[in-house]
């Protein structure tokens, strides 16, 4: 009787980039259950599994509930107090600036933690500390993407709005698993009313593609090949939108001489794809009225991803398929956050998707913030990898992680964890003690978690959403927000964040960040419009605001104006290349990874915390291998057979099933061992690690 609900409040989701709204059920003001919203405009009453067990991973028995010291290397976490973890914190970082220069410490944070929070981070450690290089976890999920945006359309903007998925007759899905990575996104397609045809380029034969009209297995990374050939045919038919063409892009003729040489019969040799599927699919999007087309980490985490989403933004701006309902070249992001990240990380991008090269913008945002101009650095951070790659050149001595766990996550993770061993310090802010990344650590921050803070998310669709504090942090755990106050305080820096006092009031900072820019939501007065609307989509000018709340369906370009000073999209393109690790004789088979479950999320380090979220997913690592491939090795279903790169070898179970072609092998992403076999390769545009490609054998 205890449990009995009194009140009831809507914040939204805390793992993935759909973003839904749940009612969190409150008994004296803290949470006691929640169901998913079934007012909130995103999810209509629906939540996969992580969204039900949400509350669980609060509840954890090994919560970060003290700031720990290791004294020396080797030793164990000793608990001490706010006042000496700051102490340290600042003692230790500040001489290693002194020794080896300011831009000798780094940071890494995520795409978890609200925006209000992102931004702090950002402006602390660049205005604040002196620190030059930070990036996220949000490099593993959708640089990609920002990078293809930015090129293409002159700035980082998804054009979508979920109804898309319900105003589309034809849906094309590029390395997206959408069923079990954004299920409620799927749910959407699921409502759409004008029977769509369903298309799935994917190398597996994923519980997406078994669900779609068409699907076409291209070979792993032959995506950039394969899309330049179906644009090629498209053109050679006349099937493109020359009007849309002339008026609202650039470049287009130099695209077509560039791709004139992707034959039909060169495409098919490359993809596997027959010439005639190629022209069915051709031909399917020509007859399309309302055509989509949606990528997500099969395109992002490619060695040439960007240039892929581009490849898919060309195929959007030629057929006229953007800008009108049921239509666009979507980005379908990961993280909940990662939207807030891509604005206001204050790593790739100034403060509000400004350039920290251009002297006027920083000369706005300093004059926002009330900073002198000249704490603002000139050029942005190095990406994840080159501050992985700058700490083994001895250039980086002392990193601060926020709310990831690179330890898992990172590709070729056994060179993350020496990289670690070779700080001189490392701090590690998270919500739980006993992370990969946290074994590693010199000093342990305890953070709240999600709900356990007031703060916003934006999601895929640019839907800025509440996030509230529904629950009290355990023992000295505080919110993101309040363990930055700290650090600017014991840094000496506070007077410079002296408007930064509450999540809020951060918020309007941004809010006013944001004016003019693309993103410009300087029509939001506060929180609580955002929760009268149902969370609000980006932008949101103050001329804009009238109607806000019955208008929950907003996409970019209707205008046919893209950010670009002519205001024209460009077709971009490139040659393509060679993955950075082809298979041989000794490594026979391409590794694919992958999400694997829908009631798992990224390294599991929440999601395993839950009963239920377990039992829905194999507790052991497995590794997914065709039938064909298991007899002719003499695989038995289930036996533990051995995966080995030039990296690591790995024991695991074998999957023995048809959802992956001879010669390709799949693991989920979600086990701690996986990434011991990846390898690093990145994107030029983006540096963002290629997991889709890397050359591995099995053994009995
Ligand atoms: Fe949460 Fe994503 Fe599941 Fe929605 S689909 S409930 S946002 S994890």
């Amino acid at each position: 009787a205890n449990l009995v609900p009194d009140s009831t409040t809507n914040v939204v989701c805390g793992f993935c980039s759909t973003g839904c709204g749940l009612n969190v059920h409150l008994k004296d003001g803290q949470a006691v259950s929640l169901t998913p919203s079934t007012q909130y405009p995103v999810n209509m009453g629906m939540a996969c599994p992580k969204g039900w067990e949400a509350l669980t991973p609060l509840e954890a028995s090994d919560r970060a509930t003290t700031p720990m010291i290791r004294r020396k290397r080797g030793g164990d976490l000793e608990a001490v107090d706010w006042d000496e973890a700051m102490i340290q914190f600042c003692e230790k970082l500040k001489m290693v600036q002194e020794a080896h220069g300011p831009e000798s410490v780094a940071f890494l944070s995520t795409g978890q933690i609200v925006t209000e929070e992102m931004a702090f981070l950002g402006a602390l450690t660049k205005f604040g500390m002196g620190i030059l290089h930070g990036d996220g976890n949000t490099r593993q999920c959708m640089a990609t993407a920002v990078a293809a945006y930015k090129q293409s359309f002159g700035f980082d903007a998804p054009p979508y709005t979920y109804q898309d998925f319900e105003e589309s007759d034809t849906i094309v899905l590029v390395g997206s698993n959408l069923c079990i990575a954004h299920p409620i996104m799927w749910q959407r397609i699921e409502r759409n009313q004008h029977n769509p045809e369903i298309i799935v380029i994917d190398p597996r034969k994923t519980e997406t593609a078994v669900a779609a009209t068409q699907h076409y297995p291209i070979a792993p990374k032959s995506d950039l090949v394969f899309f330049y050939g179906l644009a090629n045919v498209l053109i050679s038919k006349g099937w493109v939108d020359d009007s849309y063409i002339a008026e609202h892009t650039n470049d287009f003729d130099a695209f077509r001489e560039h791709i004139s040489k992707f034959t039909p019969e060169m495409v098919s040799k490359e993809s596997g794809i027959s010439e005639e599927q190629l022209l069915h699919l051709a031909k399917t999007i020509h007859q399309g009225k309302r055509v989509s087309f949606w990528w997500t980490m099969g395109v992002n985490q490619g060695h040439e991803g960007t240039r892929t989403a581009q490849a898919l933004i060309n195929l959007a701006l030629m057929t006229g398929n953007i800008g009108r309902p049921g239509t666009g070249a979507n980005s379908i992001t990961g993280q909940c956050n990662a939207m807030g990240s891509r604005l206001f990380s204050n790593t790739t991008n100034l403060l509000g998707g400004h350039d920290f090269a251009n002297p006027q913008h920083r000369q706005k945002v300093a004059d926002i913030l009330e900073i002198d101009e000249s704490c603002i650095p000139t050029q942005a951070s190095w990406a994840y990898d080159q501050i992985i790659d700058g700490i083994f050149e001895g250039k980086i001595k002392a990193l601060w992680v926020i709310a990831t766990n690179g330890a898992h996550s990172w590709i070729h993770q056994d060179r993350f964890k020496q990289a670690m061993e070779k700080l001189d310090f490392l701090v590690v802010q998270d919500m739980y003690s006993m992370t990969e990344t946290v074994a590693h650590a010199d000093l342990l921050l305890p953070a709240a978690a999600w709900a356990e803070k007031d703060g916003v998310f934006i999601n895929s669709e640019r839907r800025i959403g509440p996030v509230k504090k529904v629950a009290i942090a355990p023992g000295q755990a505080l919110s993101d927000f309040n363990i930055f106050r700290l650090v600017a305080r014991y840094w000496g820096c506070d007077d410079m964040f002296r408007r930064w006092t509450n999540p809020e009031n951060a918020f309007k900072l941004m809010a006013s960040l944001s004016e003019g820019q693309p993103c410009d939501f300087s029509g939001i007065n506060d929180y609580r419009m955002i929760d009268d609307c149902g969370g609000i989509q980006w932008p949101c000018p103050p001329d804009e605001v009238e109607g806000l709340e019955n208008d929950n369906e907003r996409r970019l370009f209707s205008d046919g104006k893209f950010f670009h000073p002519d205001q024209k999209a460009k077709f971009l393109f490139s040659e393509p290349t060679p993955v950075a690790e082809p298979t041989d004789d000794e490594f026979p088979f391409v590794l694919l990874t992958g999400r694997g479950s829908s009631a798992q999320w990224h390294t599991e380090t929440r999601t395993k915390k839950s009963e239920v979220l377990r039992k829905l997913h194999p507790a052991e690592i497995y590794v997914e291998i065709n039938p064909k491939d298991a007899q002719r090795l003499k695989i038995e279903p289930n036996s533990k057979i051995v995966v080995k790169s030039r990296r690591a070898e790995v024991e695991v179970t074998a999957s023995v099933t048809p959802s992956v072609y001879p010669g390709q092998l799949f693991m989920p992403m979600h086990y701690a061992k996986m990434n011991k076999l990846t390898m690093g390769s990145f994107d030029p545009y983006s540096r963002q690690p290629s997991y889709k490609f890397c050359a591995v054998n099995v053994c009995l």
